[in-house]
């Protein structure tokens, strides 16, 4: 089958809901990708910061495969050990106590919204079930979540939406404080670096304020680490770097290094809240995705994480030095990088470099995204940055 063929029967049955490159990815290695037509592409973007260990890691393929062979789908009504040995593995790196899973980034985040309503409301009574958001904030498309997000473009067609979210900007510290003070507020919920927002990290000196105030009224600090998490800024969480510990952190796109899952943490103070029947999803935890999440985690090493700070600092370094008249700002932690464009769409410069081949996202309304496999070989990130080169030095 030819990428042209593949892409007019696609286009025929399934639903036109993304605004799609014309590229049908076949196969590849690393962060090396082929199309149907036997095309090289360079990945700067590992399906938008899921493919944390690139295309076809041995050992990831190895994991699933041999959790295929042995059982590939339990239920949460059984113990299931791969699921065990994740839940142990994120409790014991990052102090939390303990873990939920789920499937998606949007699921993740709803379950975090469970819990701190629930927390609130044992120990509160009803009526102290607001959640405070970000303004240009990405937390997923369910109602809900779609409710929490700080982005009218995602929300305009599908109100009336869940009650009880308010959006203040972010870094306004007293505009946090004044949506946050009327007794009313079980959470405030917050990405550290905005991804779909337009890769715009928060300032730390501002997130320490925000977790003072937070801990300081009981009100729980829910960090959505869906993007920045597993390894993607250079520690396991972004919120080492903050010097904060979250009240609970949810995490989706890299935790599995490409199966669907997510799922989210709890610290001792939240994490008994949700019992028996009170929170629950058919796949959570499925065990095919738990054996390639342990795969990622144990691939994730200190050592590991350091070189994703390295390759981020010599992505970033590499980009000024090409000077271009087309670059106002570049960004970011670890592999999670924007390049803030002027005089050019970023979306007509996504569209050249993937047909140049090199596959890159945007984010925001000016920002082109890179979020390479955190595996990348430093000769695949020459190749990529050598493609971006020749659209962005004049
Ligand atoms: C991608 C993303 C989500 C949504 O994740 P889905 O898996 O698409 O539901 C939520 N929050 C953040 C920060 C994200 O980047």
């Amino acid at each position: 089958m030819t990428n042209q063929e593949l892409i007019k029967d696609y286009d025929q049955y399934v639903m036109g809901t993304y605004g799609r490159f014309p590229i049908a990815l076949s196969h590849g290695s690393g962060a090396t990708l082929y199309d149907f037509d036997g095309k090289q592409y360079i990945d700067f973007a590992s399906g938008v910061g899921v493919n944390s260990l690139g295309c076809a890691h041995p050992a990831w393929v190895r994991a699933i495969t041999e959790q295929a062979m042995r059982i590939g789908h339990t239920s949460n009504l059984y113990y299931s050990e791969p699921a065990m040995r994740v839940a142990k593995a994120l409790c014991e790196r990052t102090g939390m106590d303990q873990a939920f899973f789920a499937n998606s980034g949007a699921e993740s985040n709803e379950g975090l919204i469970k819990l701190a309503r629930k927390y609130s409301r044992d120990k509160y009574g009803a009526g102290r079930s607001k959640v405070v958001t970000l303004v240009q904030s990405f937390h997923g498309r369910t109602v809900t979540t779609l409710s929490a997000t700080g982005q009218e473009v995602f929300q305009q067609h599908f109100f009336p939406f869940t009650e009880g979210f308010v959006h203040v900007p972010a870094g306004d510290l007293d505009a946090l404080v004044a949506a946050a003070s009327g007794g009313d507020t079980a959470a405030v919920l917050l990405e550290l670096i905005q991804g779909e927002g337009g890769v715009l990290p928060m300032d730390p000196a501002y997130i320490q304020q925000v977790a003072a105030f937070c801990a300081e009224r009981d009100i729980l600090l829910l960090l959505d680490e869906v993007q920045t998490g597993i390894g993607r800024t250079g520690s396991l969480f972004a919120f080492e770097q903050y010097g904060i510990t979250p009240d609970a952190v949810s995490f989706a796109k890299g935790i599995a290094g490409g199966l669907p899952f997510g799922g989210f943490l709890a610290s001792e103070k939240c994490s008994r809240v949700l019992g028996p029947g009170q929170h629950a999803t058919t796949f959570g935890g499925n065990p095919i995705a738990a054996a390639a999440a342990s795969v990622v985690l144990e691939t994730l090493t200190e050592a590991e994480l350091e070189e994703v700070v390295r390759k981020g600092q010599y992505i970033q370094e590499k980009v000024l030095a090409m000077d271009s008249p087309y670059v106002s700002e570049v960004r970011g932690l670890g592999l999670m990088i924007g390049v803030v464009l002027k005089d050019i769409g970023h979306k007509d410069l996504a569209k050249q470099l993937n047909e140049d081949g090199l596959l890159a996202l945007t984010a925001g309304t000016e920002t082109l995204r890179f979020l390479p496999p955190l595996t990348i070989s430093y000769a695949e990130i020459d190749k990529g940055l050598g493609i971006l080169a020749r659209r962005l030095v004049v």
